[in-house]
């Protein structure tokens, strides 16, 4: 029973996934810079992420643990990995982001809430049943050890990145500075970048079929929101280095 409705939800996820990239390609997600002003229904930027993040760690823990019938060490690797991930994404990154007074849309906070919850249960469950995770062998696999490489690399631009642009409100300003150093000096949406990379890196080391589609589902999002980020820049600031790209390295 709970098979199935893994299956369909993973499906529904990919199905959205189309849906958000025709969505957001026409109309970018009406927050932080690309809030409007006045808009009503909305919360305070920071107890808004807390909210609508936090399933990503809980559903994924309530679902693995109650499911999983004797989970092996790769399992419970992988569980440990996506927890250390959204401990840092949904508790101790928006008390660390300068949100200087942002609101959040009331309509994208329930979204968000749903959706991680689905893809923290889809993940949560495929770690937990996938038959390839079920012995010690796959801490051998090339596809663990390559996509634990590239999830790595992805987090680390993404934290790095985060963390650049955290750096550019320290002096208590409220504004848009341009961002430099890392993976910046190649596109403007470095954290972007590193959060594509760091989930097709999940999706190679959990080799499940839900770690693919919220690998797809995250660029349906995050890529739009780049590309308008990056025009912004360029209209914001006339001396915005030419040479960057918007969010893949020296292509797009
Ligand atoms: P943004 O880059 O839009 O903003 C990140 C933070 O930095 C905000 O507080 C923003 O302020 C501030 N900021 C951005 N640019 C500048 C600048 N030039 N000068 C000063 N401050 C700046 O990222 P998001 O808020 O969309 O995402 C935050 C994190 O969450 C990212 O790491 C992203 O990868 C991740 N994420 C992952 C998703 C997924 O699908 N897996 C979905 C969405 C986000 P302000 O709010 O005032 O603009």
């Amino acid at each position: 029973m709970l098979a199935t409705i893994q299956h369909w939800v993973v499906w529904g996820m990919l199905v959205l996934g189309v849906f958000t990239l025709w969505g957001t390609l026409r109309k970018v997600n009406p927050y932080g810079r690309h809030l409007h002003q006045g808009q009503p229904g909305t919360l305070p930027a920071r107890p808004a992420w807390l909210l609508f993040e936090a399933p990503q760690w809980f559903s994924f823990a309530l679902t693995f643990w109650l499911t999983a019938r004797s989970p092996s060490p790769p399992a419970i690797t992988l569980f440990a990995l996506w927890q250390a991930h959204y401990i840092h994404r949904a508790i101790l990154y928006p008390l660390r982001m300068r949100e200087s007074g942002k609101r959040f849309p009331l309509s994208g906070v329930i979204f968000g809430f749903v959706f991680n919850a689905a893809n923290g249960f889809a993940n949560g469950y495929a770690v937990a049943h996938a038959p390839h995770l079920a012995g010690t062998g796959w801490f051998d696999d090339a596809r663990f050890r390559a996509g634990l490489a590239v999830a790595a690399a992805g987090w680390w631009i993404n934290f790095q990145a985060d963390s650049i642009l955290i750096g550019l409100r320290g002096d208590g300003s409220s504004g848009y500075k341009i961002p430099y150093g890392g993976m910046f000096r190649y596109v403007s949406a470095a954290n972007y970048f590193g959060e594509m990379v760091l989930w097709f890196g999940w999706a190679l080391m959990s080799w499940t079929f839900a770690g693919l589609v919220f690998a797809l589902f995250t660029v349906s999002n995050l890529l739009p929101r780049a590309l308008s980020h990056h025009r912004w820049y360029r209209e914001k600031f006339p001396d915005y280095p030419a040479e960057r790209k918007a969010v893949i390295p020296l292509f797009l």
